[in-house]
C-alpha cells in the first residue's frame, strides 16, 4: 500500500470511529476523541506516534478537547502519553485545571492513559524528514489532526492533537492546546479545529473568532471562516486550514494552502481529501 492510500484509509478509519460513537447516540466529545485516537495511532499523521520532531529529535505533543458546554482540557509539551487527546480529556474531566504542561507520568498513569518512552513516538520517516529540513533540503511539513462533531443531543465538540511543526524549538507551543486559538466549541454555535502555522492562529485568536463572528455578528460559517483565514493567516504570510461544524449540522473545510486532509460523509459515502 502506498503512502497516499494509507492516508486515505487512516482518514476513513478515523471518520468511522467517530461516526460509530454518534450512531450509538454517544456524545460529540466521545466521538471527536475516538476519531483523533485513531489518527494518533497512525504513524502517517503528525500526532501521537509519528508526530513531527523538535530540533533535538524529540517529540513534544500538544492536544486539546472542548465540548460545547464550555468545558475544555488541554496538554502541552506532553512527552510520554500514548494518546495525548485522552490526556487532554482527562485534564478536562478529572482535574480542576484546563491546561497542564507535561504532567508527571504517575498522574497520567493514574488517569488510565498508556505511557511510552519518548523514542517510541519517533519514527524513521520523521527522523529522515527532520534531517532533510535541517539540511535545508525540504521545507517544513504541517499536519495536526483534529475532529469536530455534533451529536444527537444537540451538543458540539472539537478535539485537536499535534506534534507541532518539524524542527520547532524545544519548548515551543503552538495553537493546538490553546482554547480559542486552535480548538473551540460552543453549543448553539460551532465547533472548530485548526491546522497550520500555530503562531498565526494564536495571534489571530482564530477558533474563538469564528464562534464570535457567528454568535455576535450573525455571520455565515463559511464566510466567517474564509474571512478569518484571509485576514489572520494569509495576511500574516502564514498558511492554514480549519474544519468546523455548526450547531445546525453544517460542516465546512476552509484552507488557503494544500495543508488540509479531511474525511466527511455525503449521503451514503465517506469522502476523503488529501
Ligand atoms: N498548528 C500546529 C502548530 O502550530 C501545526 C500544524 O497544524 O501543522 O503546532
Amino acid at each position: 500500500m502506498d503512502k497516499l492510500q494509507g492516508i486515505h484509509q487512516g482518514l476513513n478509519r478515523a471518520y468511522q470511529a467517530g461516526e460509530t460513537v454518534l450512531r450509538g447516540q454517544g456524545s460529540a466529545l466521545d466521538a471527536v476523541c475516538a476519531a483523533v485516537e485513531v489518527l494518533e495511532d497512525d504513524p502517517l499523521f503528525n500526532a501521537g506516534r509519528g508526530a513531527a520532531l523538535t530540533a533535538d529529535g524529540t517529540v513534544e505533543h500538544d492536544a486539546a478537547v472542548m465540548s460545547g458546554d464550555g468545558r475544555g482540557g488541554a496538554v502541552t509539551l506532553s512527552r510520554h502519553a500514548q494518546h495525548p487527546v485522552d490526556l487532554a480529556r482527562a485534564i478536562r474531566d478529572r482535574s480542576p485545571h484546563v491546561l497542564l504542561a507535561d504532567p508527571p507520568d504517575d498522574i497520567v498513569a493514574d488517569w488510565g492513559i498508556g505511557l511510552a518512552d519518548n523514542d517510541w513516538f519517533v519514527t524513521p520517516d520523521q527522523r529522515e524528514h527532520l534531517a532533510a529540513v535541517q539540511a535545508r533540503l525540504r521545507s517544513r511539513q504541517h499536519g495536526t489532526v483534529g475532529a469536530v462533531a455534533l451529536d444527537i443531543h444537540g451538543h458540539v465538540a472539537a478535539a485537536t492533537s499535534t506534534g507541532g511543526i518539524e524542527n520547532q524549538a524545544v519548548g515551543r507551543i503552538g495553537d493546538t492546546p490553546i482554547l480559542g486559538a486552535g480548538t473551540w466549541a460552543r453549543d448553539g454555535v460551532v465547533a472548530v479545529s485548526c491546522t497550520g502555522v500555530g503562531e498565526a492562529f494564536l495571534q489571530g485568536g482564530v477558533a474563538h473568532q469564528l464562534s464570535a463572528r457567528m454568535e455576535y455578528g450573525g455571520q455565515d460559517v463559511a464566510e466567517a471562516a474564509q474571512a478569518i483565514i484571509d485576514n489572520e493567516i494569509v495576511a500574516r504570510e502564514a498558511f492554514g486550514a480549519l474544519i468546523a461544524v455548526t450547531a445546525k449540522g453544517r460542516s465546512v473545510l476552509v484552507w488557503d494552502a494544500p495543508v488540509l486532509q479531511a474525511a466527511w460523509r455525503e449521503g451514503d459515502k465517506i469522502h476523503t481529501r488529501i
